[in-house]
């Protein structure tokens, strides 16, 4: 890239900057608080019954091998739950079938009380409010943090006000909000293929925070990061959780330790064991699964 294009973009960058910040000054409470700029997709999610998920029996064979044998779990709102579990229980397979990647053979799987999602597809399920992190990164690697990030709102086509300048409002300060969360506002103009391996999953992350979930898919979310990031990441999801509900599945127990209330151990396709994880890791059959392989 020339100069002269790479002072164009800058000058654009301090353009659209701007133009954000002046947008934001507009919102009704000129900030970050007002909520009118925050519908969530599931507005309409029924949660009388204090489950946001809710999985019963669920089972499904790949070839006659059984993944997932009479799964239950279910998940309050607002929770964050963690996923542990020997290589091949079947973690990644149950978020497969909660987003509709995979339909089980038998079972049953709610979003809220009254959405059937395996009634859904894999694209109205992300859009009911179902956001999933893969392990790998996928952002666009050619485009800055916040190109990213605009790209990831303007993707999403939530209920949010058909006025246009409200939705503009809204939208950059949502953009900020999300930045702001995800420790990237000293970056926003970096390349998202020069981050580092860790700043690349909270782009992610954060791009899947402009859709507004509510609940959150994690798949291993810090397996190659470095300590720092590691820590950095739990402070992240700490504070999400409440405000979204998170299922996390990973392996790096110092993570779990940190973030964890509730940690589910998946084995064979189904729950081995759920509870505090001081008590998950004593818990006799647990440290057999864990040990005997
Ligand atoms: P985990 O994420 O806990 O390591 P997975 O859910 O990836 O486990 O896999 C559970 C089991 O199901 C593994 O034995 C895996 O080989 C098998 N499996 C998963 N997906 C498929 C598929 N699409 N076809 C065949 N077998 C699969
Ligand atoms: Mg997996």
């Amino acid at each position: 890239m020339t100069p002269e294009l790479l002072e164009q973009g800058a000058q654009r960058m301090q353009q659209r900057l701007a133009a954000l910040e002046a947008a934001r000054r507009q919102t009704a409470s000129g900030g970050r608080s007002s909520g009118f700029s925050r519908p969530k997709a599931g507005d309409s999610l029924d949660l009388a019954h204090g489950r946001i998920l809710y999985l019963e029996d669920v089972s499904v064979s790949f070839d006659g091998f059984k993944a997932i044998n009479n799964l239950s779990l279910d998940i309050a709102p607002g929770e964050l739950r963690c996923i542990i579990g020997p290589n091949g229980a079947g973690k990644t397979t149950m978020m497969d079938i909660i987003t509709g990647k995979t339909r089980p053979d038998s079972g049953t799987v709610f979003f809220g009380s009254t959405i059937d999602l395996l009634r859904h597809t894999e694209p109205q399920i992300a859009r009911l409010g179902i956001g999933r992190k893969f392990q790998k990164p996928t952002v666009f690697e050619q485009l800055s943090v916040f190109e990213n990030l605009e790209l990831a709102l303007r993707m999403h086509k939530g209920v949010l006000s058909s006025l246009r300048f409200r939705r503009s409002a809204a939208q950059s300060e949502r953009l900020l909000e999300v930045l702001e969360t995800i420790g990237l506002q000293t970056s926003l103009q970096r390349q998202a293929g020069l981050l580092s391996h860790g700043q690349k999953q909270w782009l992610e992350i954060g791009m899947l925070l402009c859709q507004d979930p509510q609940l959150l898919l994690l798949d291993e979310p810090v397996a190659g990061m470095t300590d720092q990031e590691t820590e950095r990441t739990a402070e992240l999801f700490l504070g999400l959780k409440g405000k979204h509900t998170l299922m996390v599945v990973e392996h790096d127990m110092a993570f779990i330790k940190a973030i964890s209330e509730t940690v589910t151990v998946l084995c064979e396709g189904s729950v081995l064991a759920q509870g505090p994880l001081s008590q998950v890791q004593a818990d006799p059959r647990v440290i057999e699964v864990y040990l005997g392989r």
